[in-house]
């Protein structure tokens, strides 16, 4: 088969990057990358270290209005889709890449296969849910991380194209886990010197829309991190840079570590060695959970509810003595509970393309 897969931001190069080594054990496949995520530490990086194969076609679209962005990849992946002909488009997650080229597909009548298909946060607010529930709507062929994404696929009418795979960011992150160790990783900070991972740390990441359209909802997370009992690294996402550097300044924070985003291998041995994790990113929240670190995440919905079990991820608001309260509480983990499948994700996709 031949199969144009479209990726353009982080967390789908991970995804990628196990299910393409499978895929192209037996099928050709045509790489897009939409440069939606383009710095090198938020893209080239991921290829390196990865091994994901060179893209085909790199769009070279980022930035401006949703709409904007949207328009331009639909046309971007509609030439390269009408030059390849493929057999089918695989499509990872909920980025405006995922939209763009789900909708250029559709009306050409080629069949999309979404993976990570029926996550659902029912916040039609959060700009990453209208690109799920889209993509998942005009796909042939639903790939479900976890059982409660089979659940909501069924109560949309979705069932009959549904299929659980397990997720292959917790293949990746079983794969990855160990090429890395804490005394290898070196931070450039934002001010541009370079530091070794503190002996305790908490780990944050931070750049949903939702937290960081203003100065308000980060001054508050801030203020929570730096009351706690060890410094926090924080690779600051390209969107909020000037935001974070100016309130640390502001504000005089001094238990902030501000880093330039991270490669991957170097953001799970963060994960796997932290004190906690506060988080607005849904690939963190799994990350934690695989690691049995307890998290907290900034938001007012759940997004995987697999890990809300036991206080394992508890929901805060932007407010600091509410992330500080959360932080304190005390988790619970059950032997035995994987939710997330078995580690071989990536096999069970090609699988199920092959037999569709
Ligand atoms: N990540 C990374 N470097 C960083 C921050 C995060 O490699 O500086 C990884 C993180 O470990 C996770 C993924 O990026 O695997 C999550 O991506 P992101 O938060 O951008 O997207 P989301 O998961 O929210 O869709």
């Amino acid at each position: 088969m031949k199969i144009v897969t479209v990726i353009g931001a982080r967390p789908q190069f991970i995804k990628a990057a196990v299910v393409s080594q499978e895929l192209r054990k037996k099928h050709t496949e045509v790489l897009v990358h939409t440069g939606q995520h383009f710095d090198y530490n938020m893209s080239g990086q991921f290829f390196e270290e990865l091994d994901i194969p060179e893209p085909d076609y790199n769009l070279g679209i980022s930035g401006g209005s949703h709409a904007a962005m949207t328009g331009k990849m639909m046309m971007g992946v509609e030439e390269v889709l009408l030059k390849e002909k493929p057999d089918w488009l695989l499509l990872y997650g909920d980025t405006n890449s995922t939209l763009a080229a789900a909708l250029a597909a559709a009306k050409l009548y080629i069949p999309i296969c979404h993976v990570e298909a029926g996550a659902r946060t029912h916040c039609m607010t959060n700009p990453e849910e209208i690109n799920r529930v889209c993509t998942d709507h005009v796909s042939a062929l639903l790939l479900a991380s976890t059982q409660s994404g089979m659940k909501e696929m069924e109560i949309e009418g979705l069932a009959d194209r549904a299929c659980l795979v397990g997720d292959p960011m917790y293949d990746a992150f079983i794969r990855y886990s160990r090429k890395k160790t804490l005394e290898e990783i070196e931070f450039k900070t934002l001010e541009g010197s370079t530091v070794k991972v503190p002996a305790e740390y908490y780990y944050l990441t931070c750049h949903r829309e939702e937290n960081t359209k203003d100065d308000k909802d980060l001054t508050e997370i801030f203020t929570a991190m730096e009351r706690l009992d060890a410094p926090t690294v924080y690779p600051v996402h390209p969107r909020n840079k000037l935001r974070a550097m100016r309130l640390r300044k502001e504000q005089g924070f001094q238990n902030l570590i501000l880093t330039e985003p991270v490669g991957y291998l170097e953001s799970i041995c963060l994960v796997n060695h932290a004190k906690k994790i506060v988080t607005d990113s849904g690939g963190l929240q799994r990350e934690a959970f695989f690691a049995g670190k307890k998290c907290v995440t900034i938001l007012d919905f759940v997004c995987w509810p697999e890990t809300m079990v036991g206080n394992r991820n508890t929901l805060a608001a932007p407010k600091a003595d509410d992330i500080q309260e959360k932080l304190a509480e005390e988790q619970t983990i059950e032997e035995g509970y994987q939710p997330f499948g078995d580690g071989h994700a990536g096999e069970k996709i090609v699988q199920k393309l092959e037999e569709f």
